[in-house]
């Protein structure tokens, strides 16, 4: 049978270790490899002139480190970058880098389009058209790394913060995190690598069981009744039940580590003094910061951004209650880059998203992660 070669940016060190056993048993083959792919950018096999021939014409023949196309890049005056990527399918995704006081912030998309549709959020607006696989998500930051070089800089931060529920799609994630995070590879410290979820609580504990990355909660509202309407999910698993899971994920962290709840600020929606104090008194026993996001517009979403002074009485209430909460800066407007305003190219024809919805507004919809895999 004719097999197509391997993509070998969908494999983690270990995958990549067991793939390669059946030519070479030594492991730091391998290695050697991965450091030509991700340490020295280069993907050529025939170049890789540590190896032997033997490996690199067996290589030739079964593996590929295989690049999605890039399809268009804009870059915003205050110096962010938006790439548009094509992914399996024809579908495009994007990826947005945030230069920042030498700090070099990825974020990173996980699923093309995306299934919950958050009242606020543009790329929920567009439906779901299916999962990244491993390798394109790690192709994000290798593409990024590569431009980067040019500076002599790297990838410092990666955020799982642009199209998609990251937990959703978790195997490809788990594995993307993993190189993000492993010194093969990307070696990027697992206090700078951030998976951020809507709340999908029983891939919250599974992911406990097997990682300790950042984790960042979209909080948005200290209420079931108000969260209801702004994240559909919460239909499904509760603000009682996310907390449960969140200081579950924590006390796996050590004490020194804390979770992020991002809290998007909508003009009259959730950002009065009450919900500060609600927020407040509802955190108290979660190892959190907080992350305020000032709501970033987009076409037809029918939602504001509050004024300054709104912005800055709610962060100062958190402040004096005792809370770390910091104000994300709104970077990349321009380029329609900024949290929320990633569109990609999506045709949901198979209406998938439409679908979930009706059946977690039913509430009968078992959403874990094993079943959108
Ligand atoms: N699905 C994941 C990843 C998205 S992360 C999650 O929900 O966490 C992007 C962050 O930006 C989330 O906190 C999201 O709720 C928030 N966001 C979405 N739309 C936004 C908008 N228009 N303005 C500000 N923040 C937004």
């Amino acid at each position: 049978m004719n097999e197509s070669p391997i993509n070998l940016f969908d494999l983690t060190r270990m995958q990549m270790e067991a793939f390669t056993a059946t030519i070479d048993d030594k492991p730091y083959r391998t290695h050697q490899m991965m450091k030509w792919a991700y340490h020295r950018r280069e993907l050529d096999f025939s170049a890789m002139t540590n190896l032997s021939k033997a490996f690199r014409s067996w290589l030739e023949t079964h593996a590929r480190f295989r690049l999605p196309e890039v399809v268009a890049q804009y870059q915003s005056v205050d110096g962010t970058i938006k790439w548009l990527i094509r992914v399996a399918g024809g579908n495009c995704v994007e990826t947005v880098l945030i230069p920042d006081r030498g700090r070099n912030t990825l974020c990173v998309s996980s699923q093309v389009g995306c299934m919950l549709d958050c009242a606020f959020c543009s790329t929920g607006k567009q439906g779901f058209n299916g999962n990244l696989s491993a390798g394109e998500i790690v192709a994000q930051v290798w593409l990024a790394n590569r431009m980067l070089a040019e500076r002599g800089e790297v990838v410092s931060n990666v955020v799982l913060m642009g199209m998609g529920e990251p937990l959703l799609n978790f195997d490809a994630v788990l594995s993307a995190v993993d190189l993000m995070m492993d010194d093969l590879a990307f070696g990027i410290s697992k206090r700078r690598v951030t998976v951020s979820t809507a709340g999908v609580v029983p891939a919250i504990y599974k992911l406990a069981e097997v990682t300790d990355v950042s984790l960042a909660i979209s909080l948005h509202a200290p209420n079931d009744e108000l969260r209801d309407q702004l994240v559909p999910l919460n239909r499904k698993y509760p603000i009682s039940a996310l907390l449960d899971a969140c200081k579950h994920y924590v006390d796996g962290l050590g004490a020194k580590r804390s979770l992020t709840m991002e809290y998007t600020l909508i003009k009259g929606v959730n950002d009065q003094l009450a919900h500060a104090k609600e927020l407040a008194a509802l955190l108290k026993d979660v190892r959190c910061k907080i992350n305020l996001i000032p709501f970033n517009p987009f076409p037809a979403a029918g939602f504001e951004r509050p004024q300054p002074d709104s912005i800055r009485r709610f962060q100062t209430f958190l402040i004096d209650a005792g809370y770390s909460a910091m104000l994300r800066t709104t970077r990349g407007e321009d380029i329609e880059a900024a949290c929320g305003q990633l569109v990609g190219q999506v045709s949901d024809r198979t209406r998938r998203q439409s679908r979930y919805l009706a059946r977690v507004k039913a509430s009968d919809a078992e959403i874990t992660p094993k079943e959108t895999a």
